[in-house]
């Protein structure tokens, strides 16, 4: 037993709270006020946060003007050493758990286990393996291709099978892609539920690349737990309504058209058009979700066209600078998060039971939006790995 002494934010009550927090085996027993009688006693300064949470991240993708053009042109055993230098960076960063939602051969999948094994520092991964889509689809490149309810089943299994602890599924078209239109229907609503049905039945998260209007309806009728990007089309009230009706989450990934759009006259032409068309309407759709009360997770799709690794901090900012209260900036990034990922209760939170990852930033997240891109100290499972 031992544990840290510091400043604590509890996301749930946005409340700061001086004390000890309690740790044993890796997971946080206790919040006490006074000094525990036993065990070794760690002090932390600053503003202590639950370990940072990326609900959405590639990590096989380099984040450079063109990552899928760079993946085709590299050996597998580079992308995986890139891949292991960027989890390294993820932890620097104070974030001690992300999404892949879709590698390289499913390689994110691999990742997660030398991770969990301690093999490689690096944040928990929870690996959709391979994106699936349908044959010549939104992201089929780097992806496996699927027709029909029972195909999408049958590749839903082959990457559980492979290890995979979520489901990546494309409901419409998107930006990278050449020749697919960024809002148009992909898979269709059966083909979504059959892949829903056997994520859920496992008890993981199933996701949903939807940026059209028709797509994002798709899915939520499907039983998707977590819509990426969203709102291209503006939507209407039965989007609104059946995000309230089904609890699915939202993750804008906002930090994906603002690299993009930086990234004018170096990346590829056809995907800043299709970004440049869609940016104003994406944030203003994340505001109105928000207002309607969906619940905002923080994920950047980290890895896209001049979206690095990590870019947790930049997406805090833009999700602030659309109207999200700090408070709600802080529960994106853990406790919303930590149920995107399908780990409510284990991420996200400084209650008992949950694994002792913390993050110490040099400024009170309640009060700036910017604290985030300042981090001392990283204990990640009641081990301090930045000191
Ligand atoms: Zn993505």
């Amino acid at each position: 037993m031992k544990s840290f002494a510091g400043v604590f934010v509890f996301p749930e009550e946005a409340a700061v709270s001086e004390g000890y927090l309690v740790v044993e085996d890796g997971r946080i027993v206790d919040f006490a006020r006074r000094p525990p009688k036993a065990g070794e006693v760690i002090p932390l300064s600053g503003f202590v946060v639950p370990g940072l949470i990326d609900a959405h991240v590639h990590l096989s993708f380099s984040g450079g003007v063109d990552p899928a053009a760079e993946l085709n042109a590299e050996p597998l055993a580079t992308t995986v050493a890139r891949a292991v230098a960027r989890l390294r960076a993820y932890l620097e960063a104070g974030i001690t758990a992300v999404r892949d939602l879709g590698s390289r051969e499913g390689m994110a999948v691999g990742l997660a286990r030398a991770v969990d094994q301690g093999d490689i520092p690096g944040p928990r991964i929870v690996a959709a393996g391979r994106a699936i889509t349908p044959t010549g689809g939104h992201g089929h490149r780097n992806g496996v291709e699927a027709d029909g309810a029972l195909e999408v089943q049958k590749a839903a299994r082959r990457e559980f099978k492979a290890g995979a602890r979520a489901l990546k599924l494309m409901a419409t078209g998107g930006v990278m892609t050449p020749g697919v239109k960024a809002g148009a229907e992909m898979f269709d609503e059966a083909e979504l539920r059959a892949g829903a049905l056997e994520a859920k039945k496992r008890g993981v998260p199933s996701a949903a690349h939807a940026q059209g209007l028709l797509g994002i309806k798709n899915a939520l009728r499907a039983g998707i737990t977590t819509i990426e990007h969203g709102a291209f089309d503006a939507w209407d009230d039965e989007a609104f309504r059946l995000f309230r009706e089904t609890g699915a989450l939202l993750v804008p990934t906002l930090a994906a058209p603002a690299g993009i759009l930086e990234g004018e006259g170096r990346v590829p032409e056809f995907m800043v058009e299709k970004t440049r068309a869609i940016a104003e309407r994406h944030r203003e759709n994340t505001r109105l979700a928000y207002q309607s009360g969906v619940k905002i997770v923080a994920g950047t799709d980290a890895g896209t066209p001049l979206n690095p690794h990590p870019n947790l901090a930049r997406e805090l900012w833009l999700l602030a600078e659309v109207g999200l209260s700090l408070p709600d900036v802080l529960r994106a990034a853990t406790l919303h998060a930590a149920e995107a990922l399908g780990m409510s209760g284990e991420l996200g939170t400084l209650a008992p039971g949950a694994f002792a990852d913390l993050v110490v930033l040099e400024a009170n997240p309640l009060e700036s939006a910017g604290a985030y891109a300042r981090v001392r100290q990283v204990v990640q499972g009641g081990e301090v790995v930045r000191a």
